[in-house]
């Protein structure tokens, strides 16, 4: 098995490495497209949206990215990560990889609620999960064949479409490895 790649152009991926490795599992960072080739699923952080759609237009990574998902990668993408896979960003022209046909409205919960904690369903555990939000994107349109995974507050907050998932929290900031471990054992093509 080859090792979980996590997108390392900027954000919060050490945090994911040392998830997998709580897990047993091997993480490579990737920054390079020949880092993409040696791993067989990749998580997209949290982090900042406009300068990472920024590095992976201008280094032709997202092209990367987006034929390896085509040939049937997984990935995953917390936060800034479900902003980077989404279709649409709510008004504005930014990069962002399309790999999920979602509209995001980024810093969806107000200025005065940068960040909170909360308990908050994961369907395919069928159990809850702590859901830890910073400055989170919320999904304002959900397109034909994306499963909503989570509500919160009539708000969605994690969506899947086969092998790509995408979370408005940071599973990689609390104790849980339990969406970590689900995401690892998604089939490749
Ligand atoms: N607000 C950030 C953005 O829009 C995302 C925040 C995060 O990833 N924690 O890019």
């Amino acid at each position: 098995m080859k090792p979980i790649g996590v997108l390392a152009v900027q954000g919060d991926f050490a945090m994911h490495q040392s998830a997998l490795h709580r897990l047993g599992l091997a993480s490579k960072e990737v920054r390079t497209t020949e880092e993409l080739d040696l791993v067989d699923r990749l998580i997209i952080p949290g982090g900042e949206s406009t300068t990472v759609g920024l590095l992976l237009d201008r280094f032709r990574l997202g092209d990367a990215i987006k034929s390896r998902v085509a040939s049937g990668m997984p990935i995953w993408g917390t936060c800034m990560g479900m902003i980077m896979l989404a279709k649409q960003v709510e008004g504005r022209d930014q990069y962002s990889l399309g790999l999920l046909d979602i509209t995001v409205r980024r810093n969806a919960f107000g200025r005065q609620i940068h960040s909170f904690e909360i308990e908050i369903p994961f369907s395919p555990l069928k159990e809850s999960v702590l859901g830890v939000f910073i400055r989170a994107p919320v999904v304002t349109r959900v397109g034909e064949g994306v499963q909503t995974l989570s509500v919160l507050q009539e708000q969605v907050v994690a969506v899947q479409s086969g092998r790509v998932l995408a979370t408005s929290f940071h599973p990689e900031l609390t104790d849980d490895v339990r969406i970590h471990k689900w995401f690892a054992q998604l089939p490749t093509a």
